[in-house]
């Protein structure tokens, strides 16, 4: 089987808004990642790899998208443009203390109103811990709402980034047995505390640095000790492309059955799809 072939839901990418793109190229470049966030290249690669559906993924930054309502909005006009194609996480806001009322509100309308799918929690562009009890409403929300909640978890780099660390959100799965969680990124390096609390992962951006790191062999243990049953394709995208994706992805043993579920069926049982 062909990874480049085969049907796939992509579980988190991103498209940015035409205004916040140009930003990017005016700073960056023609070449930065993110010039190529725009919605007609990335329906063209769908097309190309057979992506099926693909979820747009919010990251709690009013800087690089908009504030959660008009972020959810720009999300709820690409779902309608494409029904077929598109599905959405909602966005949220740290405003404050507003955070507690705030947040369940804007997600409630977010679903209700906009049609969106799920909630996207990013602990550090919120500037809280993935277990900070500020979350608690938005959470009691999304169960009330049926709602899949995907947290980023990703600690790296300097300063604060270990708000998103796996062992404080597996804190909140075991507080919360009425959701289900998504833990993207598989953890990020933290993927042993990912592998040994939370519950389903996305390998979207990480796969590449495992490769990187450890070799295909190893990267190939990893997967595997997570299991098909957890395991979500994702990519990113546009951090991460389908070409090294489909590329490593053929390199591991996963049998038909065991793709089928890491590259559609997971998540499409998450989506009620
Ligand atoms: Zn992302």
């Amino acid at each position: 089987m062909d990874w480049n072939k085969i049907r796939k839901i992509d579980g988190h990418i991103h498209i940015l808004p035409e205004n916040k793109r140009l930003e990017f190229i005016k700073y960056q470049g023609e070449e930065c990642i993110w010039a190529k966030a725009d919605i007609e290249t990335y329906v063209d690669l769908m097309d190309k790899y057979n992506i099926k559906k693909a979820i747009l993924q919010p990251t709690n930054d009013m800087y690089m998208y908009y504030s959660a309502r008009e972020t959810n909005e720009f999300h709820s006009k690409i779902i309608k443009e494409y029904p077929d194609r598109f599905m959405a996480f909602a966005d949220i806001n740290m405003n404050g203390s507003y955070i507690l009322d705030g947040a369940p509100y804007e997600l409630d309308y977010a679903i209700k109103e906009l049609g969106l799918h799920g909630l996207k929690i990013h602990p550090n562009n919120l500037g809280i811990d993935a277990d900070d009890l500020r979350l608690v409403p938005v959470l009691r929300k999304a169960a009330e709402l049926d709602i899949p909640v995907m947290y980023h978890s990703n600690p790296c780099k300097t300063g604060f980034h270990d708000s998103c660390a796996p062992d404080k959100i597996n804190k909140m799965i075991k507080v919360f047995p009425d959701i289900t969680f998504i833990t993207a990124h598989m953890g990020g390096m933290k993927y042993l505390d990912a592998f040994s609390g939370c519950t389903w992962v996305d390998i979207s951006f990480i796969l590449p640095e495992l490769v990187m790191l450890y070799g295909i062999k190893q990267t190939n243990r990893i997967l595997r000790m997570f299991g098909a049953d957890r395991l979500i394709f994702g990519t990113d995208y546009p951090e991460c492309d389908y070409k090294s994706y489909g590329s490593i992805l053929n390199q591991m043993d996963f049998n038909e059955e065991e793709i089928e579920k890491i590259s559609y069926g997971n998540i499409a049982s998450i989506m009620n799809i």
